[in-house]
């Protein structure tokens, strides 16, 4: 997979973009670039259109994910061929709240670990609440309610955030980039970073906002025990 064509790695404001098709298996399609999010991470995929230039017609993306090492979007018509320009275009609002909840959820990560060095052994963003599972054994839900209004208060304060790529050789000698419990991949050449500028710093795949005050603010929603050392939290934007 060639990230140089995967464009929301280091821009995830482009909303539309043109490129070609590169490949078709029916109804799922590989471009010759993407803004497209594909499943990951705990974020869902983008959704959006795909308009072919020569004729207008539209196709919706429905879904898009990884498959043999490439980004494929699966749209609702099979009528797309190899070599046809297109238009790309997001449905942004969705995108956008995925973008402060992803961003939400890495400064969280960074409090919650600091005070209690737990780490991340699952999470689930959606479009109106997400979800973070944690290996604690003793948690209360205070605690995380506390954790929620530092993170209120860092919002506020704002800062910027940052993604660029760094070798394998420099990713491995700062194990504070992997927060999340046996989930990134060891074996890659280079490692996506996302940096909270002064807060947080992970390797990454998703997409954020470029500052912090674009989340506005986070609220607690509920605690749950999942049995031992797996404490589920659930916090919304506001
Ligand atoms: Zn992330």
């Amino acid at each position: 997979m060639d990230k140089e064509k995967i464009l929301y790695l280091k821009d995830a404001c482009l909303k539309e973009i043109e490129t070609e098709v590169k490949s078709v298996n029916g109804k799922y399609v590989v471009l010759g670039k993407t803004i497209f999010y594909a499943t990951g991470g705990g974020q869902p995929c983008d959704t959006g259109k795909i308009i072919r230039i020569k004729d207008n017609k539209e196709f919706n993306v429905v879904f898009v994910g990884v498959f043999n090492n490439e980004v494929s979007h699966e749209v609702d018509l099979d009528e797309l061929q190899k070599g046809d320009k297109v238009k790309c275009i997001l449905n942004w609002e969705r995108r956008y709240i995925f973008m402060k909840y992803h961003t939400a959820m890495h400064l969280l990560i960074s409090i919650i670990n600091k005070h209690s060095g737990a780490l991340i052994t699952g999470n689930q963003i959606g479009e109106d609440k997400s979800r973070l599972d944690l290996n604690l054994e003793n948690f209360s839900k205070e605690d995380f309610i506390k954790w929620i209004d530092e993170a209120n208060e860092i919002i506020k304060k704002d800062a910027m955030v940052k993604n660029y790529f760094i070798s394998k050789e420099d990713a491995m000698k700062n194990p504070s980039l992997f927060k999340l419990k046996d989930k990134l991949p060891k074996d890659l050449e280079e490692y996506r970073i996302t940096e909270v500028e002064g807060v947080d710093i992970q390797a990454d795949g998703g997409t954020h906002v470029n500052s912090l005050k674009e989340i506005g603010r986070l609220e607690f929603l509920k605690a749950e025990n999942k049995g031992k050392n797996n404490r589920r939290v659930y916090f919304r934007v506001v």
